[in-house]
């Protein structure tokens, strides 16, 4: 727990004192289960503030300005408090004891506190930035509870430790930390932070991080996505975890249970090896199924593809057995770069990508910028944001990129380019009207069109244009969108956000994100038979996909085509080659005519057992 140390220290050692978690003991922090494995290893902890921002004077006038961002840091932070309050509850008594107090402190200080008032008079004073303001004044108040006369130092040094912490925050909150390096993580680590991006993840490297651990995010978030998509094993939404973490603590995560034990003892730390051993075990068990064809005891082939989310996954495909990519989701290209990328870059990044698939087929999704996927290149004054009060409901997806043509056209001509060098389709994200997948359609040909004129190489037949299904809205008009679109690529992690009004990475409704709730299930049944009417390719490409015990009941509905972390791979063949179709269908009707939510989950665990898949 970081309850002292200046705020340009966020590495500091941790105040002894009676609020502090024991050190020493064990602690376990349940989470949400994210990316499968065992890791142990020392804790390194990044959620730190950045460094301490450079001393800055604001100009007479400015001073109103500077208070306004101080309100709202104040607000942000206080918001980030009460979440970690509303998840108190779920953690172990003894926790709960130590961290409320603390947490009491910290939104005491976010109120009209010493800190605030000295900080705002900073500001008019001494004309100084809110960040300056904020860190002189906890310096100042710091030190005056280390001056006073009291035997309990351990207390006082606590008490000056909490005013760092929420100074930190709150630098932290009014200079928007930048790009994130992992560079430094010790090899072996286990990652602890409050959250991790999107583009954090993608910066993470599978050989050195042994596991991830975050107080924030949900299972079908994208920086879920990327770790699976990693393999690194991970545990995303544990409440109080980095308040109970400390930097090398020893430390065991469990990414299948949704465990985080801190400081195990021997017993926990056995068990551990155990577990890691029999992972590895199983993943050779896994390997062997490579080469074997995804077919059910019946014969009826299944298409299992790979969903790639960063190129570092390229090699996994091929071992994974996997027969080409359903999703290549091309947001990789606009993360971490102020500056967007041209025609030549995406072509080279397309490139490598086609050639190791050697002529199986590639789905390249143009880009879907919105919602939590944040890109600095594209927020930086380059034309309309997609900041508003509900970015998942704004200029998203291809809403975007019609916005902005020039943005399509790009991608378009590179992956028009790459098509000569094998199979390719292209997929279009967030598509809600029929009359979206025309205006690309238009585009798309006129890019075609003027390559030609450039007497580039381009396939003989047009790359076929496909809708991402992942809208109620999309999955309700499929058979509208289907006159449009040359195939369907059905997005289960919106198709559930969306329907449920859950935001897919938000830890605090996590538990009502649902992909097998009813309403869901009935989307992707009216989705794939409105393909299936038309004999249009239909594929399934959001995390459900890669869910082995899913699969009974997406070959039920009709579903022959599955895209998935390279990863999930095996265990989605293992569980094809031992599925009869028949049963399937059988199956999936059973489900279907269910309306309780519970119900549907408890029959697709139970399924294999004899009453549910012969009824
Ligand atoms: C989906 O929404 O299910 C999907 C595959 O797209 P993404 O996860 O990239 O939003
Ligand atoms: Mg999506």
């Amino acid at each position: 727990m970081k309850t002292e140390g200046k705020p340009s220290k966020p590495s500091d050692k941790p105040a002894e004192g009676k609020r502090v978690p024991r050190r020493g003991r064990e602690l376990v922090v349940r989470g949400i289960p994210i990316s499968p494995g065992v890791a142990i290893g020392p804790v390194f902890d990044t959620t730190e503030s950045p460094a301490e921002p450079p001393r800055r004077q604001i100009k007479a006038g400015e001073e109103e300005a500077e208070k306004q961002r101080l309100a709202a840091a104040v607000a942000a932070s206080r918001k980030q408090v009460n979440k970690l309050k509303a998840r108190l509850s779920v953690l172990p008594e003894e926790a709960q004891g130590e961290l409320e107090p603390l947490l009491d402190a910290y939104a005491m200080m976010l109120g009209e506190s010493r800190l605030l008032r000295g900080a705002r008079k900073r500001i008019e004073a001494e004309l100084l930035s809110a960040e300056t303001a904020v860190v002189d004044e906890a310096m100042a108040i710091a030190e005056a509870i280390m001056a006073a006369r009291d035997d309990d130092k351990a207390g006082l040094k606590r008490r000056a430790g909490e005013v760092y912490e929420i100074a930190r925050r709150l630098t932290r909150n009014l200079t928007h930390a930048g790009f994130r390096s992992f560079k430094e993580v010790p090899e072996g680590s286990i990652l602890v932070a409050e959250e991790l991006t999107p583009a954090d993840a993608a910066l993470l490297d599978p050989t050195r991080i042994a596991g991830v651990a975050t107080e924030e995010g949900g299972a079908d978030g994208h920086t879920a996505i990327m770790l699976r998509a990693l393999g690194i094993p991970s545990v995303l939404g544990c409440p109080g975890l980095t308040e109970a973490a400390q930097r090398g603590d020893k430390c065991v995560l469990d990414g299948t249970e949704g465990t985080v034990v801190l400081r195990p003892s021997e017993a926990a730390l056995s068990a551990g090896r155990e577990s890691l051993t029999a992972h590895a075990k199983e993943r050779g068990r896994l390997a062997k199924l490579r080469r074997l064809p995804a077919v059910t005891t019946d014969g009826e082939a299944v298409d299992l593809q790979a969903n790639l989310e960063i190129p570092a996954e390229l090699p996994l495909i091929a071992q994974a057995g996997a027969h080409g990519i359903g999703l290549l989701r091309t947001e990789f290209l606009f993360l971490n770069r102020d500056t967007l990328p041209d025609e030549e870059a995406h072509f080279e990044a397309y490139r490598p990508i086609v050639e190791a698939m050697h002529g199986d087929e590639v789905t390249i999704r143009v880009l879907d910028w919105g919602g939590e996927k944040d890109m600095e290149a594209l927020a930086q004054g380059m034309g309309p944001t997609h900041s508003g009060t509900n970015p998942a409901l704004g200029l998203r997806g291809i809403r975007m990129l019609l916005k902005r043509p020039e943005l399509l056209e790009v991608q378009f001509a590179a992956i028009l380019r790459v098509a000569a060098l094998g199979p390719v389709r292209v997929l279009l994200p967030m598509v809600t009207i029929p009359e979206e997948v025309q205006q690309a359609r238009e585009i798309y040909e006129r890019v075609a069109r003027r390559l030609r004129r450039r007497t580039v190489t381009l396939p003989e037949r047009m790359p076929p244009l496909g809708a991402m299904i992942e809208t109620p809205g999309a999955a309700l008009a499929a058979d509208a969108i289907a006159l449009e679109a040359d195939f369907f690529a059905i997005g289960t992690n919106d198709l559930a956000m969306y329907t449920l009004a859950v935001d897919r990475a938000e830890t605090e409704v996590a538990h009502l994100y649902d992909p097998l709730h009813p309403a869901v299930l009935r989307l992707i049944q009216f989705a794939t038979e409105a393909a299936l009417r038309l004999r249009m390719p239909v594929s399934v490409c959001g995390e459900m996909g890669g869910n082995p015990r899913l699969v009974p009941l997406l070959l039920g509905l009709g579903l022959r085509s599955l895209s998935m972390n390279a990863s999930a791979v095996p265990r989605v063949k293992q569980a094809v080659r031992s599925l009869n179709i028949d049963d399937c269908a059988r199956f999936a009707r059973r489900v279907m005519e269910q309306s309780d939510p519970r119900r549907i989950q408890q029959l697709v665990m139970g399924f294999g057992t004899v009453s549910e898949d012969r009824s």
